[in-house]
Parts: structure tokens; sequence; C-alpha cells
């Protein structure tokens, strides 16, 4: 039988990587080639990057597929997808291109497997415009598993960009008897809340001058162990990232910022706690990049199941509505985004 080849419009929307990166799951879990034009014509500088380069060598080892056009800058690719194959795999990502976004691009088809996995990854943990490791661990894989998917991972050091030298270990336990969408409404009751400085390799002066700054504006305090300083592992850093962690009972939230050259720590802690403020306005229980990645592995337990599921966020980003439309391209579903008292709830169902 003729399969249908998967067509994506890279310049949709957002135009950046989540296209292919979502583009290359779907077409490892349907068997359908992708062919995707235009790739991240939205960004300044179009086509893949070494970190896209490096998702596209993860989902061809992961199912022994075939890609045309997989050289940097390119604007075209044409994935042959092949059958996926759980088992041990390490990527080593050059220039720390973020871990986590590579982790993201082969869990779907990894998730979906009859066996377990497990995946090693070097490069960068705590990168620009992709999620940091901690919000992995805290708030993304706690969903994963309400799924009945394994999902653990392991931090062995963390990688800060632009240096990288981090490395994480996934893993990934499927079980297609177990897998059933859920339902997340409602965040539920705040259980816990702090914030935590990393500063491996920088001025002493940087962590405690963030977390001060967001303990007054948070009312958060050190005697209560809310401001926290985790200790640096071996060869971290230089780097700085500024997280928060709110624990509801139904969702974990995790927000980051990553400090700059050109920025004070206090400013760093004040973007930190406006992040944190946008959030707690909201009703809505995933904040915005909570909801742009939970929407795949979501999606593909509705898929699987037949089971209509949904969930509420404090905004649609841009990039969630691409991800939505991406998603309703490569699997027979629909995804409606309907706004909501003080929300937005994302309803996936069987088309
Ligand atoms: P580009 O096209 O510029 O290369 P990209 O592929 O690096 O883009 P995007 O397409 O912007 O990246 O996707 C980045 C992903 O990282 C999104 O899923 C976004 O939600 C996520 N992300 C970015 N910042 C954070 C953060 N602070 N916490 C959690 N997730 C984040």
């Amino acid at each position: 039988m003729k399969v249908h080849s998967l067509n994506l419009d890279g310049s949709t929307g957002e135009g950046g990587g989540q296209i292919l990166r979502t583009g290359l799951a779907l077409s490892m879990v349907t068997g359908r080639p992708l062919h995707i034009t235009r790739i991240r014509a939205g960004r300044p500088k179009p086509g893949l990057m070494r970190q896209h380069l490096a998702c596209v060598q993860a989902a061809v080892a992961v199912c022994g597929g075939r890609a045309e056009g997989a050289e940097l800058n390119s604007q075209t690719l044409l994935f042959t997808p092949g059958e996926v194959r759980s088992g041990d795999y390490r990527f080593q990502i050059a220039t720390a291109g973020s871990c986590l976004l590579v982790l993201q691009t082969v869990l779907p088809a990894l998730m979906l497997a009859e066996a377990p996995s497990k995946v090693e990854l070097m490069g960068g943990t705590h990168n620009p415009m992709a999620p940091p490791f901690d919000f992995l661990e805290r708030a993304f894989a706690p969903l994963v598993r309400r799924l009945g998917v394994g999902l653990e991972l392991d931090l062995k050091r963390r990688g800060f960009f632009p240096a990288g030298g981090g490395e994480l270990v996934a893993h990934i336990a499927p079980d297609p008897q177990a897998l059933a969408p859920v339902d997340v409404q409602e965040r539920g009751p705040l259980l816990d809340a702090w914030g935590e400085a990393l500063a491996p390799g920088l001025a002493r002066s940087i962590a405690p001058r963030e977390l001060e700054t967001l303990g007054q504006r948070m009312g958060w305090t050190f005697e209560a162990g809310q401001l926290r300083q985790p200790p640096t592992r071996q060869n971290e850093g230089p780097g700085n990232a500024l997280l928060a962690t709110l624990e509801h009972a139904h969702v974990t939230e995790v927000f980051c910022q990553l400090g700059e050259r050109s920025l004070s720590a206090e400013q760093v802690a004040k973007r930190l706690a406006n992040e944190i403020r946008t959030y707690q306005r909201s009703h809505g229980a995933l904040g915005p990049h909570l909801a742009d990645q939970w929407m795949l592995p979501l999606a593909l337990a509705v898929w699987r199941s037949g089971r209509a599921a949904s969930y509420t966020c404090t905004e649609v980003t841009l990039h969630t509505a691409t991800n939505a439309q991406t998603i309703a391209l490569g699997l027979p579903l629909q995804v409606r985004i309907i706004p909501v008292e003080r929300a937005m709830r994302v309803e996936i169902a069987p088309a």
C-alpha cells in the first residue's frame, strides 16, 4: 500500500525549528515519509543549523531512516523513516546544541515502541530557546508518566550555552497496553515553590544577587528554603540559569531565565519574577512552554487509544498554534483551541 508523504511548509506560523522536530517525530511514528520545504524560513538564518541536523541524525539512527538534504543551511529535507528500534543510543550534539530538543525529537517514537530504550545525550542542558533540563525533569516528564510511559531523566553534568559539555541519560519504558491520554484542566493548590540559581564558573556574587532580588519580588526567603544555590558538579560551566519551580497538586511548572553578558543579575531575576506572575494571573494549568511541548505526547496517546483529551494553558503562543497545525497534518486528529475564563483550552480528538 502506498503511504502518503507528510508534506510540511517550514515557513508556516512560527516558521522555526519546531516544525521540523514535530515533523520528524510524526514521520517516525506513522511511517510516512516527511518532505519539508522552507525550513526555518521565519528565522534570520533560515535552513538547518547544527542543532537541527543533530535532530535529523538522531531520527535517522532511531528508525534506520534515510535523509536527503541533511546538510547545514539546507532548506529542504526528505526523510524516509524505517522501523523504530528501541535500544541504547548515544548522541553527541556539537557546539552546545540542546540535548533536550534532540531527546524530544526521538521520544515520541521510542515511547510508542515495544521495548525500553536508554538515550545518552551530550551537549547543552541549559540553552537559550530550548527547555532546560530541570523543566524536562520536573514539569514535562511527570506528565508523560501520567500517559503510562516510564520516563526517567538522570543529569550527569550541566552544560551551558555556548560551551556545552553537559551530559544526561533518559530511560524510556513504554507500555503499549497502559498508554492512555489524561486531562489536565486545573493546576490544583500550590504545594511548594522555590527558586534556585546556578552560576558555575562565574563571579560568586551573581547567584546570591539573583536570589535576593527574586526573593524580594516573590516573598521567598533563604531561611524557609525557598531560595537555593545547588552545588555545582565537576567541570560545569561557565554559565548562569535562574530557575523557579512551582509545584501544584496536578502539575509542576518550571520557569527559567538564562543570564546574559549584557544583563545584570537583578534584571535576570526581575524577568523570572514577571514570568511567574504571568503564570499566577492565569487559571491555565500549563504555562506557555509546557503547553506547546505537551501537545505531541498527548496527541499520540489520543491517536493510539482513540479517546479525546484536553488541557488548559495560560496562553496559546504562535509556537503552540503552529505545533497544533503540524500535528493535525500528521495524525488523524482535530486540535481545537478555545478561550475559557482566564485561560485557553486545547482539545485533541480523533478526527
Ligand atoms: P529556531 O528555529 O530558532 O532554531 P529552535 O528550533 O531552536 O528554533 P523553537 O522552534 O523556538 O526552537 O523551539 C524551542 C522549544 O524550546 C519550544 O518548544 C519552546 O517551548 C522551548 N523553550 C524555550 N524556552 C524555554 C523555557 N525557558 N522553558 C521551557 N521550554 C522552553
